[in-house]
């Protein structure tokens, strides 16, 4: 799938400048739309599972719920510029039965998104349609202007997937795959935004 490109830089902004003050005012909110001051907060519920598996001691991490809470306020940094925040639901421990594969179904919280943690894995992370898994082993590229903790930002990155967001390869960004950067661009926030109202709203009804 290919990239849209800025929508910005297709925008008449030119057009706009020559309106008087309040028409324009009026404009740059139609023009600007996604500036976080001006972005309503969505609020994601999380629940988040640190994998547990009596046969397979690669799978146990060693991430307590005090690191989770730590963890998630960076990943809520992450996502500000997004003005969407991610709730911690719950933090517990998800016993893996047989040490691989799925999270049982009945741990999985519903009209909201699971996070897992897991000491090994073949990758930093990896978002399965149902739930994100994050090694807690995570190492990532240094980018200049990158997040200084892998964890949250392999955290913040699959939660991106999780929002409908795709890779996009630029070293300075959230969704370049294997870098410590976090940016978004407007089309990415836009897409993000959209998935996470139906989560808020599900939550709402709660
Ligand atoms: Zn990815």
């Amino acid at each position: 799938m290919t990239e849209a490109a800025p929508t910005r830089a297709t925008w008449p902004i030119g057009r706009g400048l020559r309106l008087p003050g309040l028409a324009l005012a009026a404009m740059s909110v139609v023009l600007f739309p996604l500036h976080a001051e001006d972005l309503p907060q969505l609020t994601v519920p999380v629940r988040v599972h640190l994998l547990h598996s009596e046969q397979e001691a690669a799978v146990n991490t060693t991430l307590t719920e005090a690191d989770v809470a730590r963890i998630f306020g960076r990943v809520n940094k992450i996502w500000a510029p997004a003005g969407i925040r991610f709730e911690v639901e719950s933090t517990g421990v998800t016993h893996m039965p047989g040490g691989g594969g799925a999270l049982p179904k009945e741990r999985l919280l519903k009209n909201g998104l699971n996070v897992s943690y897991v000491k090994n894995f073949a990758e930093n992370g990896f978002w399965s349609g149902q739930f994100a898994i994050v090694k807690d082993t995570a190492w990532l590229k240094k980018v200049p202007g990158g997040l200084d903790e892998p964890i949250p930002r392999v955290t913040a990155h699959e939660l991106g997937h999780a929002l409908g967001l795709e890779h996009r390869q630029d070293v300075t960004n959230l969704m370049a795959s294997g870098t410590t950067g976090f940016s978004l661009n407007e089309s990415e926030i836009k897409t993000a935004r959209e998935h996470a109202a139906k989560f808020a709203a599900a939550a709402a009804e709660r």
